[in-house]
């Protein structure tokens, strides 16, 4: 019998940010899935961790979706980028940590960048990957960044 999660996500540990809890009840969502958070909030930089990170913030989430491996879910949402939600002005990072990856463990990583980041100019999402081979530990790069809606006024613009 196929054992199927009805799309869902459970907290392990809190995240302050709301709109970043809407868009992950949007992957478990396009996943199809329930979504585990298992780091959020943090006040203190783990192995391998920044120190400028978004968890520090309040805006991120490390999560695993039952049935599914991590760069499947990574490939997923990234096949199903334009089709995503992205409310007027928020901006997210989707990170595939690999499982040659600098943090602890095989990962998928989402954060929302500040309203007035020079990074979320744009309403959109940004994928990246770090570790996916011995010799990209700790290299991030950018494979895809989605724009949508019209972004800010030039008077907003940092
Ligand atoms: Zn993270």
């Amino acid at each position: 019998m196929i054992k199927f999660d009805p799309p869902s996500v459970t907290y392990k540990k809190p995240v302050s940010d709301t709109w970043l809890k809407r868009f992950l009840a949007a992957v478990a969502s396009v996943v199809g899935g329930n979504v585990t958070v298992h780091s959020g909030d943090r006040d203190f930089v783990p192995q391998g961790g920044s120190r400028t990170s978004q968890h520090l913030l309040g805006r991120a989430a490390d999560l695993k979706v039952s049935g599914h491996t991590p760069k499947q879910v990574f490939d997923c949402l990234l096949a199903a980028a334009e089709g995503l939600p992205a409310p007027m002005l928020a901006r997210y990072q989707i990170l595939y940590h690999g499982t040659h990856t600098c943090t602890e463990a095989e990962h998928v990583h989402v954060g929302r960048y500040a309203f007035l980041d020079k990074r979320s100019k744009r309403a959109g999402f940004d994928f990246w990957i770090e570790g996916t081979t011995p010799e990209t530990t700790k290299k991030y790069k950018c494979v895809k960044s989605v724009d949508k809606g019209e972004g800010f006024a030039s008077d907003l613009t940092i």
